[in-house]
């Protein structure tokens, strides 16, 4: 029988046990607790206007109030700011300058989705659709045959917004993509995945009754407005001033026999941001301020008044600041961020995608992201040794399960997260989050114990 020196084996091996095998009784207790509050956010969450609603509500229960600018700020104070009902910030002021830096977790709210066009409704052989336009990385083919509902809202020219959420009440109607029938599909199978659903054929079916009381053309289109007119006082021309977007329309589930997954629509990036906030409500007083980062616009780079950058973040900063007459690029550079991002987990039916040496698993915990990017880490910050480092330390002095978790196979794809563009004010960045199966799809997978530990993770990072 081979002889094994067992004690320097766990002296010098990296441990390759899985995190049900290391989490406590008491954090796997914990981890079952933390779901329900998790799945109620993802289901009130499908936009991120939604998102920023409920994370209000959840922080004004924990005693956060809105921050006006020249306010005063005492340690232990929690104040909030809303950027334009898309993006949000939440602090709990800490005992040490703002010049001593924050301890910052950034989470994205956006989630890749089918929006409408600005003239959207239209009929074509006595069927109504809208025409759309999807946001984020989706694969089109997987948008067909899914249950939809539509919701956002239409900002009238007198100031007015509706909100208009349709599908998610069971008494609702729900929308449809169609895809041809397979008796017919020959010239459609011929095609690569990426062609056999052209965006411009992800027109949404929204009706086939015609308006009664008319003889003209488009009668159809016609009674789809008069609903829309008699339920929102809305006409064609609103559409040319709203945000409607397709989301799937179901809630969240327990998944696996054994009950071990979550599925959702949106956890990229919902699985972080609430982390990311319900961390930052057990703060209590803190050493440094804490910052909870819900932003906007990441699934298209980012971009925009409400996307990471969008100078709202630099000054809502330098209010604080200027309220203890500390300098914002002091803050910065003396500040930690978490960017708070789901990562791939390793799928064993695609395996041929990672280095199975190299990539997060399921139930492995929060997994750190040093870099992300592509071909040759273009586009990413890629955090230091150091930082990484400092990370790790917080994270094994505080008992979270972790990861490292580098994206597939080199030169095989890539992404971006907010990182970068906190890294880029002068403040160490790294990237850590929930490993998620199935990324971008109308229905994502994640774990309940990954989960958990980035809550746990965040935790860690805010009392830094
Ligand atoms: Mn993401
Ligand atoms: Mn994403």
């Amino acid at each position: 029988m081979a002889k094994t020196d067992e004690a320097l084996r766990e002296n010098l091996l990296l441990s390759q046990k899985g995190g049900y095998d290391r989490i406590t009784p008491d954090d796997l207790a914990r981890m079952e607790d933390y779901v329900p509050g998790y799945r109620a956010f993802i289901d009130a969450g499908k936009t991120e206007r939604d998102c920023v609603q409920y994370a209000r509500a959840l922080a004004e229960k924990q005693g956060f109030k809105p921050f006006i600018r020249g306010m005063a700020l005492k340690p232990g104070d929690r104040v909030y700011l809303i950027n334009r009902g898309k993006a949000a910030l939440f602090a709990v002021i800490g005992a040490e300058p703002l010049s001593a830096g924050m301890n910052i977790v950034a989470a994205h709210i956006d989630a890749p989705r089918i929006d409408l066009k600005p003239r959207p409704l239209y009929e074509d052989n006595g069927l109504a659709y809208f025409k759309t336009h999807y946001y984020g990385g989706i694969k089109k083919y997987q948008w067909p045959s899914v249950s939809l509902e539509l919701r956002g809202v239409i900002a009238l020219s007198d100031g007015r917004v509706i909100d208009v959420c349709v599908g998610a009440d069971p008494v609702d109607p729900v929308l449809y993509i169609t895809d041809l029938l397979p008796h017919m599909a020959s010239d459609q199978y011929k095609k690569t995945l990426a062609e056999a659903i052209p965006a411009e054929s992800l027109n949404v079916l929204v009706g086939s009754r015609p308006y009664p009381e008319d003889e003209g053309g488009d009668r159809v289109k016609l009674n789809i407005l008069k609903l829309l007119n008699d339920k929102y006082g809305v006409t064609e021309a609103d559409f040319q001033s709203a945000e409607l977007t397709l989301v799937p329309c179901f809630n969240s589930r327990e998944a696996g026999l054994d009950r071990s997954f979550i599925a959702a629509y949106g956890h990229d990036d919902r699985v972080c941001a609430y982390p990311a906030l319900t961390a930052l409500f057990e703060a209590g007083a803190p050493k440094r301020t804490c910052l909870c980062v819900l932003a906007d616009k990441e699934e298209i780079g980012s971009e925009g008044v409400t996307g990471m950058q969008s100078r709202f973040f630099d000054t809502f900063v330098e209010d604080l600041c200027a309220a203890q007459g500390a300098l914002l690029r002091e803050c910065f550079e003396n500040s930690l961020c978490l960017s708070c991002d789901v990562c791939m987990a390793f799928d064993p039916n695609f395996a041929e995608v990672s280095d199975k040496r190299n990539c997060a698993v399921i139930n492995g915990g929060v997994g750190v992201v040093k870099y992300t990017g592509s071909r040759g880490k273009a586009g990413a910050s890629d955090a230091s040794a150091e930082l990484v480092a400092r990370v790790r330390a917080l994270l094994e002095k505080n008992d979270v399960i972790w990861q490292m978790a580098p994206m597939g196979k080199v030169d095989q794809g890539g992404g971006g997260t907010v990182a970068m563009y906190m890294a880029n004010r002068n403040i160490d960045t790294l990237d850590a989050g929930v490993p998620v199966l199935s990324m971008h799809a109308p229905v994502e997978l994640v774990s309940k114990l990954d989960l958990y530990m980035t809550h746990k993770a965040c935790l860690a990072v805010y009392a830094g």
